[in-house]
C-alpha cells in the first residue's frame, strides 16, 4: 500500500488532528490524586470514541485503579501493539504556569509554534501522534496497514500499580510481534532515535553504628572511631582515581558496545561541554576512558544520594556521634545482575567495619537493565522509516534513566519493545508551561505512517 498519499493526508489533516489534541488536553485527568478520578474515566472514554470513530474494536477496560483502554483491528502481516499513557502529571505550582494548564493553546515561543498545556507532550501528544497515522491510513486506504492493537494507560505518572497484572491476565490478547512506546524523545532537535538500552537501579540505605551513645569530642576524641569517618572512608573508596567502580566484580555483564551503535554515537556530536556547562559543570565524571555519551547511556554508576549523621544544626556541639548513615544507589546495565552488585557492596562495607561496629540495610529489590535486541529485522526497518522523515539519520540510543513498561513487555508478554518518542529536552514535561513543538506532532504523525509503512514490507 503506498505512503505518498498517506502523508499528504496527514499535512491537509493537521488542524483538525491539533483540534482533537487540544480537546483530550482539556480533560484534566491526574492519576495520582483522586479529586481527578473521574476525568480519567472521562479520557478513557474520549480515547474509546475517538478510536471507535476510525473502525478500531475499542473497550475501557476497568482496573482496580484508572481503567485501560484496549482497542483491536485485524489484518495481514505483523500484530503491532502500540502503547502510550493518557494520564498526566499534577500540575502545581500553579502560579508558575503562564496560562491554564487544562486550556491548552498553540502559542508562538523563540520563533516556534508549540502546543502548550499539560500533557501536550507527556504523553497525550505523543500518543495522538500514532492514532492520527493511522486515521490517515484508514481514510486513504479504506483498511489498516496491519493487524494493530492500541494499548493505552492511566497510570504511568502514579506507578502503574495495574498494570502488570492487567498484562499477566490478558497476556494472550495483547501479545504481539512489536511493541511501539512512545514516550521518549528525539536527540537533539531533529535526529529520531530508538532508545535500545534502559539502565536498571539498585539502591542501598545504610546506618552504621559505633559507639552505643553520641560521646563527648573532649572526653572520647582520638580514643574512640568515629562512625562518620568510617563511612566517608567507605564511600569514597567506591571510585578509583579513573572514575572505575572498585566493588569486586562489578563490571562483569557490562558489555561493549558494538561498532555500528558506537559509530552512530560518535555521529551525534554530542556536545558534553554544553550538557555540563547548563548546570554550572565542566568535566566529565565517569570512566575516563569512555565517551561522555557513554557514560549516561552505556555505562554503569555508582553514586551517593544522601549522606548525615552527628550535629547539623546551627553553631557547634562536638559531638563524636554513636551513627552514621547513607544512601547509594547504583545505575546498572546489560547482564549486570542486582543481586550479586548488592552482595559485593555488602562484602565490601564489611571488611571496612572496624570490630564491634553494625551495620543496618534498609533496601528494596534491585532491577536489572533492559536491553532491546536490535537482531529483530523491525528494528532497522523502523530506523530506516524514521531516517527518511527526518534531516538526520535515526540513531539507537541508551537511556540514563528507567522506563519499566519496556521490561514488562519483554518478560510477561515476552515482546520486544521498540521506544520511538518525538519529544525534546526542554518541552518541561512534568513541570510549569509544559508543551510540544508543532513540527514535532506533525513528524511525529508521518514518522508513524512511514514506520507502519515499513514494519508490513
Ligand atoms: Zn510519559
Amino acid at each position: 500500500m503506498t505512503l505518498e498519499p498517506v502523508l499528504s493526508r496527514i499535512d491537509e489533516n493537521l488542524p483538525q488532528a491539533l483540534d482533537r489534541l487540544l480537546e483530550l488536553l482539556r480533560i484534566p485527568s491526574i492519576s495520582t490524586d483522586p479529586e481527578y478520578s473521574g476525568d480519567c474515566q472521562t479520557a478513557a472514554d474520549w480515547l474509546v470514541a475517538d478510536l471507535q470513530s476510525i473502525g478500531i474494536d475499542t473497550e475501557k477496560r476497568q482496573t482496580p485503579g484508572h481503567p485501560m483502554v484496549v482497542g483491536h483491528v485485524d489484518g495481514d502481516g505483523p500484530h503491532v501493539l502500540f502503547y502510550g499513557h493518557y494520564d498526566v502529571q499534577p500540575v502545581d505550582p500553579l502560579d508558575l504556569w503562564d496560562r491554564d494548564p487544562f486550556d491548552p493553546a498553540i502559542e508562538k515561543t523563540d520563533g516556534k509554534k508549540v502546543i502548550r498545556g499539560r500533557g501536550a507532550s507527556d504523553d497525550k501528544g505523543q500518543l495522538m501522534t500514532f492514532v492520527e497515522a493511522c486515521r490517515a491510513w484508514k481514510s486513504v486506504h479504506g483498511t489498516l496497514p496491519c493487524k494493530i492493537t492500541f494499548f493505552f494507560e492511566g497510570e504511568e505518572e502514579s506507578g502503574s500499580p495495574s498494570l502488570v497484572p492487567f498484562m499477566q491476565e490478558n497476556a494472550a490478547e495483547l501479545s504481539s510481534d512489536i511493541a511501539l512506546i512512545c514516550d521518549t524523545g528525539l536527540f537533539g532537535e531533529t535526529t529520531p532515535a530508538i532508545v535500545t538500552m534502559l539502565r536498571g537501579l539498585l539502591g542501598e540505605d545504610f546506618t552504621i553504628t559505633g559507639p552505643d551513645r553520641d560521646l563527648h569530642s573532649g572526653m572520647y576524641g582520638g580514643i574512640a572511631m568515629n562512625p562518620i569517618r568510617v563511612l566517608t572512608g567507605i564511600l569514597a573508596g567506591l571510585h578509583d582515581d579513573t572514575g572505575r567502580i572498585t566493588l569486586p566484580g562489578f563490571y562483569d555483564g557490562v558489555p561493549e558496545l558494538p561498532d555500528e551503535v558506537l559509530a552512530q554515537w560518535q555521529g551525534l556530536n554530542f556536545d558534553h561541554a554544553a550538557f555540563l556547562g547548563e548546570v554550572g559543570l565542566k568535566h566529565p565524571a565517569g570512566e575516563q576512558d569512555r565517551m561522555p555519551i557513554e557514560m549516561i547511556w552505556s555505562r554503569p554508576t555508582c553514586d551517593v544520594n544522601g549522606i548525615w549523621g552527628g550535629y547539623t544544626g546551627a553553631g557547634f556541639k562536638t559531638v563524636l556521634p554513636s551513627q552514621a548513615s547513607a544512601k547509594v544507589s547504583f545505575r546498572l546495565v546489560g547482564q549486570q545482575d542486582p543481586d550479586k552488585i548488592r552482595d559485593a557492596f555488602r562484602d565490601y562495607v564489611k571488611d571496612r567495619l572496624p570490630e564491634g561496629f553494625t551495620i543496618e540495610y534498609r533496601t528494596d529489590k534491585g532491577a536489572p537493565a533492559s536491553q532491546m535486541s536490535i537482531d529483530n529485522p523491525m528494528f532497522e526497518k523502523a530506523r530506516g522509516a524514521l531516517s527518511d522523515e527526518w534531516p538526520n539519520a535515526a540513531a539507537y540510543v541508551g537511556c540514563g534513566g528507567s522506563i519499566p513498561i519496556a521490561g514488562y513487555f519483554k518478560d510477561i508478554l515476552d515482546t520486544d519493545a521498540m521506544l520511538i518518542g518525538f519529544g525534546k529536552d526542554d518541552d518541561q514535561i512534568h513541570s510549569p508551561n509544559e508543551k510540544y513543538d508543532l513540527s514535532s506532532f506533525h513528524h511525529g504523525i508521518r514518522s508513524w505512517a512511514r514506520v507502519l509503512e515499513a514494519l508490513t514490507r
